[in-house]
């Protein structure tokens, strides 16, 4: 029997995770189908129960269903609970579980691109504190040795953020990168500027440490201004591309029962869609 396997969002269509999980499928001659769903708000509960009856092994959840999935599932992952957002489901024997792997994405494209980045004593530099940023900490407060400067532009949110979730974190205004850059073996930028051509003109890459690696988790553009300038100042640099890929990683497993491989040619797949 084909083993199915979907996303759900609404909107669906901009979603490329119908594109690297049929690769995969493909490389590894699964009886399986990984589906996008368009499934509005007022039709989750409805949509869990064609879950439960056993139509599908799991799937991904995206915008905007991240955080209402959890009063529906059965179990919720206590790292989820911690992100604050649900985007994996995997079902067992009529029940949900939700996970999210947005995290183990972030760590699988570093520990890819830029192997031992943290092993160092130096500080991150987190800039933003919105919900991808949730899944940044919870990533670092498993590998970081130094502290964890959180900088955003409204610091009352840094600062909520900092009293949610455990860790080594401080939260500053975005005036506190000039003392703190020094430190910083790390600059992950997980806010949304870097689209449409934002950038940062606050950001002086003269005051970083010159083996700083710069990380950016918006990946279209790939190259977003950050990660350009931070080249053109000589610091290595990793893009957010390989953070969707790997998170991805966990889910196939899970349904289909082969851990896939975040391989160039599916990269290559991924980025010629991204429309550059
Ligand atoms: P979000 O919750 O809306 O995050 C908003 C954050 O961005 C806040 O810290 C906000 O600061 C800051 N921000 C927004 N506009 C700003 C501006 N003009 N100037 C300065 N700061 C600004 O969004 P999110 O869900 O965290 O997602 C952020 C980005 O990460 C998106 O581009 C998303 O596509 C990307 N992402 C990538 C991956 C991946 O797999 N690579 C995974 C998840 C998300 P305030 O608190 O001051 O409002």
């Amino acid at each position: 029997m084909t083993t199915k396997a979907f996303i759900i969002g609404h909107p669906i269509n901009h979603s490329r995770s119908p594109l690297i999980h049929g690769t995969w499928l493909a490389e590894h001659g699964i009886d399986g189908s990984y589906e996008a769903i368009d499934v509005a708000p007022d039709g989750l509960p409805a949509f869990f129960e064609r879950l439960r009856s056993g139509e599908f092994a799991g799937g991904n959840v995206t915008i905007p269903h991240k955080e209402a999935v959890f009063a529906l599932c059965d179990t919720v992952d206590p790292l989820a609970r911690k992100i604050g957002a649900v985007n994996t489901l995997v079902v067992r024997s009529g029940k949900v579980l939700g996970s999210n792997t947005d995290y183990l994405g972030f760590l699988g494209n570093l520990d890819a691109a830029a192997p031992g980045w943290s092993d160092g004593p130096d500080d991150a530099m987190v800039i933003g504190a919105g919900g991808a940023a949730r899944a940044v900490l919870v990533a670092l407060q498993r590998r970081n040795g130094g502290k964890v400067h959180i900088l955003n532009r409204t610091l009352a949110n840094a600062q909520a953020l900092v009293g949610e979730i455990e860790g080594p974190f401080e939260a500053h205004a975005f005036d506190a990168f000039a003392s703190l850059a020094p430190r910083t073996g790390i600059v992950i930028n997980t806010t949304s500027i870097g689209m449409h051509g934002t950038r940062f003109d606050w950001l002086d890459f003269a005051l970083l440490p010159e083996h700083t690696l710069v990380t950016d988790i918006v990946y279209v553009p790939l190259v977003t201004p950050l990660l350009a300038e931070a080249a053109a100042h000589g610091f290595r640099t990793v893009d957010g591309l390989g953070m969707l890929l790997h998170q991805a990683v966990p889910g196939f497993e899970a349904w289909f029962g082969v851990r896939p491989e975040v391989t160039p040619a599916l990269r290559a797949r991924i980025e010629a869609t991204l429309g550059h």
